[in-house]
């Protein structure tokens, strides 16, 4: 498909032109219209693909169409370690340049004053690791009530790095009533069970 197929708003189209891309990148061809419908999705691809756009790109879509009343976080991207996550607020940026959507990039080795006090302030979209967003929601002013969009990436290195438990608390923390988008290089039997723990009738795309 053409990017100008997939249903994206000419603020989001006018950004991924200004980045030069041409074509969509076979996840992203099939993974942004399932998440502007809203559907869950088990992406299974590695580093390279797209992947990153192919969640991003949508959730802003998502995000630009509607706000929350307090500026409550909407959507949080869990990546598992703090280049990864770096690197997903950089394309969020880039992406989002010409919507007014904020983040929060929650990540160790930063100042936990600064991020709360960007916390209060009000964000759209958190992108975290797990410890530290827990770190963050233990000394309180953090609430994910509002967070109805949960992005799981690197599954399979989130497992590596033992950050399960985490994950498992943070979900547990999210309204029931959300859309979660799993993404693995592996679709190894663990990851399988914890995309059945985590994820509602998803859809699921190989590439
Ligand atoms: P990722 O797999 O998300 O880490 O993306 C890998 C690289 O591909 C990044 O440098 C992106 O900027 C780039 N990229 C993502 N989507 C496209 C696309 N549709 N066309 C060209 N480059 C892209």
């Amino acid at each position: 498909p053409l990017f100008s197929e997939l249903g994206l708003a000419e603020p989001i189209m006018q950004a991924i032109r200004d980045m030069g891309y041409e074509r969509p990148t076979p996840i992203q061809g099939k993974a942004i219209p399932q998440v502007l419908a809203g559907k869950d999705v088990l992406g299974v691809a590695q580093t390279g693909t797209g992947k990153t756009a192919s969640f991003t790109l949508p959730l802003l879509e998502r995000l630009a169409g509607g706000r929350a009343r307090a500026r409550m976080p909407r959507s949080l991207i869990l990546e598992p370690t703090r280049e990864l996550a770096l690197q997903v607020a950089e394309n969020f940026k880039l992406y989002g340049k010409n919507l007014r959507l904020t983040h929060a990039l929650l990540i160790g080795g930063e100042s936990m004053a600064e991020q709360r006090e960007v916390l209060n302030r009000g964000v759209d979209v958190l992108i975290a690791t797990p410890g530290r967003l827990i770190d963050l929601f233990e000394r309180g002013g953090l609430l994910l009530t509002q967070t109805s969009t949960l992005v799981i990436d690197e599954a399979d290195r989130m497992l590596d790095m033992g950050f399960i438990p985490d994950i498992e608390r943070i979900v547990s923390l999210l309204p029931r009533q959300r859309q979660t988008l799993f993404f693995s290089a592996t679709m190894a039997p663990e990851i399988r069970r914890l995309a059945d723990a985590f994820l509602s009738a998803p859809v699921e795309i190989t590439v």
